[in-house]
């Protein structure tokens, strides 16, 4: 697997420090279980941050977000994948995937898109999902109310910033306007944490976008 996306570096500093909200932090966990690279560079922001709080004595200590993944996966070795054998999904996820991605009960979202929420605890801020776009579809052009993180578990996407495999993350914020195209021979499937419903450019899409549940 080649990543060559990864979350800005503010959002693994987030991750890191225990303030992302819920569905960002699974995404990222799952990003983290998938990238060698960016295990490595939160292992070296946890030491940075446990050093800055260790020079504040009125600071609490944030329990680390990295220990707890890596707790997870019973291992202290950054290079390994981890990624749990019977349903070959990312150990971060797989207590939501049971039986895989093969067992995911997607609701139709639009035409050869599909959606599953993913239940978050009721303190949490946002919504955690997995997306599916059938193999050479495009998802409606869409902008952002708020930070979209989407992580590629299988297939890939093209949009206007290049293309994402499995593993790839991309880290938008309000601004960014994108439309990507699932990539044919595969279903694309994300892991999406969004913080606000995404807002459609074509008046049509906004008013189908309450019956497509996006
Ligand atoms: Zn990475």
């Amino acid at each position: 697997m080649t990543i060559a996306f990864h979350p800005d570096i503010a959002t693994l500093m987030a991750f890191s420090a225990g303030t992302l909200e819920e569905p960002y932090t699974v995404v990222v966990a799952t990003h983290l279980a998938m990238c060698e690279a960016c295990r490595e560079q939160v292992k070296r922001t946890d030491l940075i941050g446990g050093a800055l709080l260790a020079s504040e004595p009125e600071a609490e200590m944030v329990p680390g977000a990295l220990d707890r993944l890596l707790a997870a996966a019973d291992s202290d070795d950054v290079a390994q994948p981890i990624i749990v054998p019977d349903t070959g999904v990312p150990a971060p996820i797989a207590h939501y995937l049971p039986r895989g991605l093969d067992g995911v009960r997607w609701r139709w979202s639009g035409p050869g898109v599909a959606v599953a929420d993913l239940p978050s605890s009721s303190a949490a801020k946002g919504r955690l999902m997995l997306l599916r776009v059938e193999a050479g579809r495009k998802v409606p052009e869409h902008g952002h109310g708020g930070q979209e993180l989407t992580l590629i578990l299988q297939g890939a996407y093209r949009d206007r910033f290049g293309r994402f495999g499995a593993g790839d993350i991309a880290d938008h914020d309000e601004d960014v306007e994108h439309q990507p195209i699932a990539e044919p021979g595969e279903d694309c499937i994300c892991l999406v944490a969004v913080d606000a419903k995404l807002s459609f450019r074509s008046r049509l899409v906004r008013t189908l976008q309450p019956l497509f549940g996006l």
